[in-house]
């Protein structure tokens, strides 16, 4: 009886093997062919492969002197270059007004369209806009055959840049690529196509440059359960310490007894970020006039995203923080903004030091035709393993101190589930690096920002709170000065 219910069950036990056996073929073959993403780590991106390749060059006019181009006519053809000759009835050129590339005086340069602004120098042959005079001076070059690009047409919120080049690559490869039936139609319709390289330059108000991306709250700090010590103790253990959401809940509950959720301390930290943004991003800082601008990544439901810092070279201020699903022109611009912003008047010598993509030239042409002009120094290979020149070793330095800083804080919280998850990270680290971080290499190793308010305060948790009433404070006195 005993041995004929123990075959049994040995029969049971190996049909389900069997089973289970198959199952297990089954799942190897849906996770060989899984499209779900590997995990590739942050050192191992491929900076190079990141570039976008589309957009146009940048390339800054090069400057000539007029009295050595017109030395050199006299030398190679005997001959001097006149003054224009002006027939009676036609209009004279403004006497303010120079050759951008040769600094030529109005008496050699022509009138182009009638006086609608349009000049041609006689003596280097450089057409020109007046009132866009810098849109002259940094020049857009179509990035498949480097022929200049010309501005055709301006849209509501973007302004359309096309290269006229039938020899370029683009334009020869997209002719080609037509069918015998459109080739047809192209030779009797060609503007029918859109054939050549085209860039689009937007425009954005000053407002809309101000929006950051949203962070979505889900507790109202004033009505928490938590007392304000444990709250002060966990963005401590959360931000200072970057420990994850979970390892925070388990130690405040393994060293203070405080039963609380990984999901609370999630919660929690949007709550303080969406807090603390505009304290941390509109703080009248003290600045110096240099800025290096730097990529960052964080790992967002299994992508990674980008995260733009800008911060001050000498002071060691985070000023730009904007998060980015791509390596685009229009967060560029944005994070341009967050540096000018603090500034009522951009100073003579405002320098953003940015690495070598284009997106940085384009946001500088964006300012440059609302009238907001400074400088960008690309370096290549500030940001990737290419050496640099020995100018900018230091900077160079700086830049990667901050990202290792950033990675270091940031890579044991593992990714993020939610943009605002992310964004709410890198607000309450950038208000760490700030104001609570004591920063090497600054005197006596200093927190870069120093507030009076917090120095009476014991320990960090304490500070943290301290900075939350600040926050609000300013909160407030914005809301009232509006
Ligand atoms: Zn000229
Ligand atoms: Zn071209």
């Amino acid at each position: 009886m005993l041995t004929s219910l123990l075959t049994q069950f040995i029969q049971i036990i190996n049909t389900q093997t069997t089973f289970i056996l198959f199952l297990l073929a089954q799942l190897a073959k849906l996770t060989a062919y899984s499209k779900k993403p590997h995990v590739t780590s942050i050192d191992s991106l491929d900076y190079q492969k990141l570039v976008v390749d589309d957009l146009p060059t940048v390339v800054e006019l090069e400057k000539l002197d007029y009295r050595l181009l017109l030395q050199q006519h006299l030398d190679q053809t005997g001959k001097a270059i006149k003054p224009v000759q002006r027939r009676k009835n036609s209009l004279a050129v403004p006497k303010d007004i120079l050759c951008p590339k040769c600094q030529a005086p109005h008496d050699y340069l022509y009138n182009n369209n009638g006086g609608k602004g349009q000049f041609q120098c006689k003596i280097c042959q450089t057409n020109f806009n007046h009132i866009n005079k810098f849109q002259k001076e940094l020049l857009l070059r179509c990035p498949h055959c480097e022929k200049a690009l010309e501005k055709i047409k301006h849209r509501k919120g973007f302004t359309i840049y096309k290269c006229r080049n039938d020899d370029c690559s683009y334009y020869k490869k997209r002719v080609s690529s037509l069918s015998e039936k459109e080739k047809i139609r192209f030779e009797q319709e060609p503007s029918a196509f859109k054939m050549h390289y085209i860039y689009r330059q937007f425009e954005l108000s000053m407002n809309e440059l101000a929006q950051d991306s949203k962070i979505d709250t889900v507790v109202n700090l004033s009505k928490i359960y938590s007392s304000p010590r444990v709250l002060g103790l966990i963005l401590t253990y959360n931000v200072n310490y970057g420990l994850s959401a979970e390892k925070t809940a388990a130690l405040m509950y393994d060293v203070h007894q405080v039963k609380i959720s990984g999901q609370t301390v999630r919660n929690y930290a949007r709550s303080v970020a969406s807090l603390v943004r505009p304290f941390t991003d509109y703080f009248p800082y003290e600045l110096s006039d240099q800025f290096c601008g730097d990529e960052s990544y964080i790992r967002v439901l299994g992508k990674w995203h980008y995260i733009y810092f800008f911060f001050d070279a000498q002071k060691k201020i985070i000023l730009s923080h904007r998060y980015s699903p791509t390596r685009d022109t229009l967060t560029a611009i944005k994070a341009f903004y967050d540096v000018i912003k603090h500034f009522d008047e951009i100073p003579e010598n405002l320098n953003l030091i940015v690495d070598g993509n284009p997106i940085y030239k384009l946001a500088q042409i964006f300012y440059a035709k609302n009238d907001i002009h400074f400088d960008v120094t690309q370096v290549i290979g500030l940001t990737n393993e290419d050496k640099v020149s020995k100018e900018y070793r230091p900077l160079k330095q700086i830049i990667e101190r901050l990202n290792r800083t950033f990675k270091g804080n940031y890579k044991p919280l593992g990714g993020f589930g939610s943009d605002s998850g992310a964004i709410a990270q890198v607000v309450l680290f950038s208000t760490y690096f700030n104001f609570l971080r004591p920063h090497s290499a600054l005197e006596k190793g200093q927190v870069p920002v120093q507030l009076p308010e917090l120095h009476v305060c014991q320990d960090m948790p304490q500070k943290w709170l301290r900075l939350l009433q600040l926050s609000e404070d300013f909160l407030i006195a914005q809301h009232a000065a509006s």
